[in-house]
């Protein structure tokens, strides 16, 4: 008699890409020394690491809270959560200790995982067991699971239970916690393949870090979903690229990895003419980086647009044109609608207002927030996403801006965006970021950053006599700052947030 009972119960997200690679010889995983991991290598760490988190006392519906370098270990703890039916809770690496505990009292996880440096901090946070995973897949996880079967008597999960927990960047306020279930992720994952035609052929060049929806999700699951491989570094830097490129045949990257890539030489058509898809998201690719790309690799990036709490909703065509500045049509099944923002009546083509979106990849709600999830989802199913968006009369969409970003002053709207592509355009300007700031007389008051190509100045005034003409007066910056970069964070968002705090005195009188 085998000692454990075969899975005969499904469980969505582990059947579809973990369970089918059980036998699978091929490669999953190339890794950075050089080495390779199968599938069937993969699956079995991922069911010593079952055997572990159970054995240390998460039980299906349970937290497990990781706040882990990327390693392929730190890929197989989130298999191992959705294979022992806990829910997973990847942590961005940057948090301090302070940061972290917020996290661990909004979850209330049973197993932390924590990188071998912090376990004193972190274990006088929490009463939860915590064990440690480092860089090289060492620590006392690691240790433990190597005690363990490779095999797992798999937790059943249907398709409404929760398989992540992904916190949101929360550049406002507290980061709430976005409840993603099996089906989300996996009907993500079936749209994804099917429109971006990854098949078992492909190579990703994975260089994103996997707490976030961008490396996890997007990248990781769709990979998975088809039996291709990954080239999996643990961070992003340019020379590494350069080297693994030639090896790959599609990247996924957010706009700072173009930008950084074609800040250097070696960037050019031969080094990826073999290249069959470079995808870009989490943030707005600028026209101008597109164009750049284009000309100098003879490949056109396809972006796409998605979010933490609804996966992918939108991307650019695999086959058709991939519009610059825009971020395509809705995906297959998902419902896209531009609202009013302040009646949520659906707006006619060619208006700004908020995108709003319903589909099986729109999360189930807040965790332990039912007021703001009612606020943001509503009863028919549209979330609203807080993206300010327009759509153009050959049905692409373009994003305009968060409508936290949204300035009124004198009592007009003005949307940063609009001046941002004014301003990227002007001589001398790399980008621009436009932000307000308390004015005596307006309420709000533009300003403008701005940041000057390599090598080049910026000449305000010229830029400032341009703006007459292009721009209603309400809309002129009222100020101009000139920067040597535009903060950004991982995942290469312009923090206008800490733009805002720079300049909130500019018009104190
Ligand atoms: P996150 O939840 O961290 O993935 O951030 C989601 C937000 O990133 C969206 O609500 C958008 O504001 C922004 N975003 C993602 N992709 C794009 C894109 N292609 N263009 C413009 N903004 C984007």
């Amino acid at each position: 008699m085998p000692d454990v009972l075969p899975n005969v119960l499904p469980n969505v997200l582990y059947d579809a890409l973990f369970k089918i690679h059980t036998d699978n010889p091929s490669t999953f995983l190339h890794l950075e020394d050089g080495t390779a991991l199968s599938y069937s290598a993969f699956i079995g760490n991922v069911a010593k690491l079952a055997n572990t988190v159970t054995a240390l006392g998460a039980k299906p519906g349970d937290r497990v809270l990781a706040q882990v370098n990327k390693s392929a270990e730190a890929l197989a703890l989130y298999a191992a959560c959705v294979q022992s039916g806990s829910i997973f809770i990847p942590l961005n690496t940057a948090y301090t200790s302070k940061e972290v505990e917020y996290f661990i009292s909004d979850a209330q996880p049973s197993v932390v995982v924590c990188d071998p440096q912090v376990f004193d901090s972190i274990s006088a946070l929490t009463d939860a067991a915590v064990v440690t995973l480092g860089t090289d897949g060492d620590g006392s996880l690691i240790q433990a699971a190597q005690g363990h079967s490779s095999t797992y008597n798999t937790v059943p999960r249907e398709a409404t239970d929760i398989a992540a927990i992904l916190y949101t960047s929360g550049t406002t306020g507290r980061s709430k916690g976005a409840m993603l279930t099996h089906s989300n992720l996996l009907s993500n994952a079936q749209t994804l393949v099917d429109y971006w035609q990854y098949s078992s052929d492909d190579k990703l060049l994975h260089a994103l870090p996997i707490y976030h929806t961008h490396g996890l999700f997007v990248a990781t699951n769709t990979i998975m979903l088809c039996g291709a491989s990954m080239i999996f570094l643990p961070k992003f830097n340019v020379d590494d690229m350069i080297a693994h490129l030639p090896n790959a045949t599609s990247m996924m990257g957010v706009p700072t990895f173009y930008t950084r890539l074609l800040s250097d030489a070696r960037m050019t058509h031969d080094l990826v003419a073999h290249m069959r898809l470079f995808i870009s998201g989490s943030a707005p690719l600028l026209a101008e980086t597109h164009e750049e790309f284009e000309h100098r690799t003879g490949q056109r990036i396809l972006e796409r647009y998605g979010m933490t709490e609804t996966n992918m909703n939108t991307s650019n065509p695999y086959d058709g044109a991939r519009k610059a500045g825009t971020v395509g049509f809705a995906l297959p099944g998902v419902d896209i609608k531009i609202c009013d923002p302040e009646t949520g009546k659906e707006l006619s083509e060619g208006e700004i207002g908020m995108l709003e979106v319903r589909g099986p990849n729109v999360f189930s709600g807040y965790w332990q927030m039912p007021e703001k999830t009612a606020e943001e989802l509503r009863a028919n199913g549209f979330f609203i996403t807080g993206d300010l968006a327009i759509k153009s009369a050959d049905g692409y969409i373009s994003i305009v801006g968060r409508d936290k970003d949204l300035i009124i002053s004198g009592g007009f709207n003005i949307y940063p965006k609009e001046i941002e592509l004014l301003l990227d355009d002007s001589d001398g300007v790399l980008e621009s970021a436009v932000v307000s700031a308390p004015h005596p007389d307006f309420g709000e008051g533009v300003v403008a950053i701005l940041v000057a190509n390599p090598g080049s100045s910026i000449d305000v005034e010229a830029i400032k006599s341009a703006v007459t003409t292009d721009l209603a007066k309400f809309k002129q910056p009222k100020s101009y700052v000139v920067v040597p970069e535009l903060p950004r964070n991982a995942m290469g968002k312009v923090q206008k947030n800490i733009l805002r705090e720079q300049v909130k005195d500019t018009f104190a009188s």
